[in-house]
């Protein structure tokens, strides 16, 4: 790994799935305090939220240096999103492409939505920096995840808090192949193992079926995705 520590805190934006997972080893790398960021919002895999509070637990104990940076845990109850929005993700629905290519899992502006509430806790909190686990290589189409997008939130939460406000992505051109590679350089077998066990990704909610991978349904899309993730990095080890 490149020597980029930083200074300041980062606020991550903490699902308790690999992707956020990912992202909170990277934090934990690379900055001086790291606070995390769940939102409940109704979601049917309410599950990845209890996750949340193990893999923190887990996480500090792998590293005495990520342990002393690992500050508060923070959760906002976003219920009003699922008032909102229409899809499989909250409400009773099958999984579902639509019209357009993307899948009926997407919440609209979700992710806008979580980075201003972040922005305005972070600010609150005396962080620059917010960081998430979007990515524009191996994902659903959601608009929300692209890198323009967010650049652009950035400037305009930077512009309207009136104070530097910054959005990382580390994820942002990982394959998902690269990012089990990512957490294997951040934390070893310890931390892939940690990922594979205790984070959450299925749609479904699914805790019954283990895979190699991790715990899911292994049909929808968010498990199709990590599951040929994973076959990919065993290949490429
Ligand atoms: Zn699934």
């Amino acid at each position: 790994m490149k020597n980029t520590m930083r200074k300041g805190a980062a606020l991550v934006l903490f699902s308790g799935g690999q992707d956020s997972t990912t992202c909170l080893a990277w934090a934990l790398s690379h900055f001086e305090r790291v606070e995390t960021l769940g939102f409940d919002y109704g979601q049917k895999h309410a599950v990845e939220l209890e996750c949340r509070a193990l893999v923190r637990e887990k996480i500090r104990a792998l590293n005495p240096i990520w342990a002393e940076r690992l500050g508060e845990d923070h959760l906002l109850d976003m219920s009003l999103l699922g008032q909102i929005s229409d899809c499989s993700l909250t409400k009773d629905k099958a999984i579902a492409f639509e019209k357009c290519g993307v899948p009926n899992t997407f919440v609209p502006a979700r992710n806008l939505l979580f980075f201003t509430f972040a922005s305005a806790l972070a600010y609150r909190r005396g962080i620059e920096t917010l960081v998430g686990g979007m990515c524009e290589t191996d994902y659903s189409g959601y608009a929300d995840c692209r890198d323009n997008t967010l650049k652009s939130l950035q400037v305009s939460l930077s512009l309207g808090l009136d104070a530097p406000m910054t959005i990382e992505t580390p994820l942002m051109w990982l394959t998902k192949e690269a990012t089990w590679e990512l957490a294997y350089d951040l934390g070893g077998n310890a931390l892939v193992d940690l990922i594979r066990e205790d984070t959450h990704t299925c749609y479904l909610g699914d805790r019954e079926h283990f895979h190699e991978w991790g715990y899911g349904c292994g049909k929808c899309p968010a498990c199709v995705l990590r599951a040929k993730g994973w076959e990919s990095y065993l290949q490429s080890k």
